[in-house]
């Protein structure tokens, strides 16, 4: 089942690239297992599926612990408190989700204690929506001259999470905002700096992220079917 999931979007993936003249291997599956237990990480596994998206650091850390065998990425996609760096920085391969110059600063902190150089995106919040993290276009060139000399850290990109929508056309606009923000940050030479990741789409919407240039798209719900927060 699981298995069958993973096929049908990789094939949409084919699709899509096709539709836009790209290359197929330039674009990442994350699994998107938040909330879901190991035994469908394992299904997962077993279906050729290596890179996970999560989105507490502590589900993740647990997620690992038991699975530290396999040979899984894992990545953080949800909000980061400082006060969970150390933990995050211990496991995840790619942290999505920064969005401040101090959360930052504390990755690279953190990140140097353990002589790591942590690979990490800033999240924009392309659509300006109150409810949702991540810091606007506008100042993003800001603030990646801020960061742009921690040696721990190494910006490789953006992400974004887009407005919930039925329409995944209306979302079109944002993913290929996010594309040009990606090659005016590259146009501006600043040192240390070249950016070549981004993280959008998710199970609604994928398809058109793809078009629009998406390299990693994260998929929970496609896959592992509806979260149950109640539980
Ligand atoms: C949950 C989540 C996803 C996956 O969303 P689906 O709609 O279930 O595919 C992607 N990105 C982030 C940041 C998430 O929190």
């Amino acid at each position: 089942m699981i298995g069958q999931r993973i096929a049908e979007v990789r094939e949409q993936i084919r699709l899509h690239c096709e539709k836009a003249g790209r290359n197929p291997s330039e674009v990442t599956l994350i699994a998107v297992s938040k909330t879901k237990p190991v035994s469908m990480i394992e299904e997962a596994l077993a279906a050729g599926q290596t890179v996970f998206g999560e989105n507490k650091v502590q589900e993740m850390c647990e997620k690992h612990e038991i699975l530290k065998d396999k040979p899984i990425q894992w990545h953080l996609i949800g909000h980061l408190q400082s006060n969970k760096v150390k933990k995050a920085v211990a496991v995840a391969e790619m942290i999505h989700s920064v969005d401040s110059v101090s959360l930052a600063e504390e990755i690279n902190k953190q990140a140097a204690k353990i002589d790591k150089v942590q690979d990490i995106l800033l999240e924009i919040n392309v659509a300006e929506e109150e409810s949702k993290f991540g810091i606007t276009v506008d100042s993003a060139e800001e603030t990646v001259r801020a960061i742009s000399g921690l040696k721990n850290i190494r910006l490789r990109g953006f992400m974004t999470v887009a407005p919930y929508t039925e329409d995944p056309e209306t979302n079109r606009p944002y993913f290929r905002r996010l594309a040009q923000l990606m090659v005016d940050i590259n146009a501006q030479n600043i040192d240390n700096i070249h950016v070549d990741i981004l993280s959008m789409g998710m199970s609604g919407d994928y398809g058109v992220a793809v078009e629009e240039g998406a390299t990693y798209i994260r998929v929970g719900t496609y896959l592992f079917g509806e979260r149950n927060y109640n539980i």
